[in-house]
């Protein structure tokens, strides 16, 4: 399609060259010959006249044959040039369009895969209960809890997913939010979880009063993602520092944790949608579906912010969240 609106483009600029470079040919050709204008009286000038119109006539053809060839090589090479470099552009604008369906294609997969899990477990305990003509009061209501705990596990799943599809498609409503305000906010919602599990949090603000700009909503929301996963993987009683830190231009954020810390192979895996570290798959339930880090990255990008993890087996995370201060 480029290459034929550029060939449609060229040949009707040659088409017009041709026809404006003839035309100033052919005046020239029918311009008088200097000192021949004696027609009829002298046969002599006559032939002389008709031998240089001859000469002119000849001289305007391969002008006119010299021009063609001209134009019919740089047609040529705007079409092969213009060939390649509409391959090569067009290739260019579909990446980002193939790599997003690509990711969307992954997405539902794994999506669809996750969903698949639970509702199999569910169908083949429902039909073997149902199968038992002995089937006891307790059992009964052993079978009904496992149920109860799938549908758990779906509700986790589709808030997760939900989560994920409203941030993406949503429009920040930005306005000044101070770093310290998204970190208490953050602390008081993960503070009832942390008790449950006897983890401390020990937020550990500055004076500073750094500010950003963005959607508080979804900053303490990537906050929480922290700080929910930093609480999970730690042992019972352990303790969680959350600090904030600024510089010139850097506001940053903190979570640092003394729990079951990262794999070196997983690191670079974790901020992808469904990726799951195999050390928190070997734990118990409370395990979740890979999206929370996901989420915390897309709101914190959307924030033109960045979001990295360190990490030591056995030793414990921090994830450290650098976004634009205002000035
Ligand atoms: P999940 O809901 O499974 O925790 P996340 O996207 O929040 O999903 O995290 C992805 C993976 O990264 C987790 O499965 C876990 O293995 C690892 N992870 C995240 N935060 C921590 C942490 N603070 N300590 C240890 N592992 C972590």
């Amino acid at each position: 399609m480029y290459l034929a609106i550029l060939m449609a483009i060229s040949l009707f600029f040659s088409i017009a060259l041709y026809q404006i470079s003839t035309a100033e040919l052919r005046r020239g050709l029918n311009r008088p010959v200097p000192g021949m204008d004696r027609r009829g009286i002298d046969s002599i000038f006559d032939e002389l006249r008709s031998q240089i119109m001859a000469d002119r006539q000849a001289q305007f053809d391969e002008s006119c044959q010299r021009l063609i060839n001209s134009l019919i090589i740089v047609n040529l090479l705007i079409l092969c040039g213009g060939g390649f470099l509409c391959y090569f552009l067009a290739r260019r604008t579909l990446r980002p369009i193939e790599e997003s369906h690509a990711a969307l294609e992954r997405f539902t997969a794994d999506a669809a895969h996750e969903l698949r899990t639970p509702l199999a477990v569910m169908q083949s305990e429902n039909e073997v209960a149902l199968m038992d003509s002995k089937l006891s009061l307790k059992e009964a209501k052993l079978q009904l809890n496992s149920n109860l705990e799938e549908v758990a596990r779906l509700t986790q799943l589709t808030e997760g997913l939900l989560r994920l599809s409203r941030h993406d498609g949503r429009e920040l409503h930005r306005e000044p939010v101070a770093v310290n305000e998204i970190i208490k906010q953050a602390v008081d919602r993960m503070q009832k979880q942390a008790v449950e599990k006897q983890v401390t949090i020990q937020s550990k603000v500055t004076g500073d009063k750094a500010e950003v700009l963005g959607d508080q909503a979804s900053l303490v929301e990537a906050v929480v993602v922290l700080l929910d996963n930093a609480i999970k993987y730690s042992p019972v009683a352990s303790k969680i520092e959350v600090t904030s830190k600024s510089s010139s231009k850097l506001a940053e954020i903190v979570v640092k944790d003394f729990g079951v810390g990262i794999a070196e192979a997983d690191l670079p895996h974790i901020f992808e949608r469904f990726y799951r570290a195999d050390s928190s798959r070997t734990q118990d339930a409370q395990h979740g579906y890979g999206l929370g880090l996901a989420l915390a990255k897309s709101i914190i990008e959307s924030h033109d912010g960045t979001i990295c993890a360190k990490s030591q087996p056995k030793k414990g995370s921090e994830f450290i969240i650098k976004l634009t201060k205002i000035q």
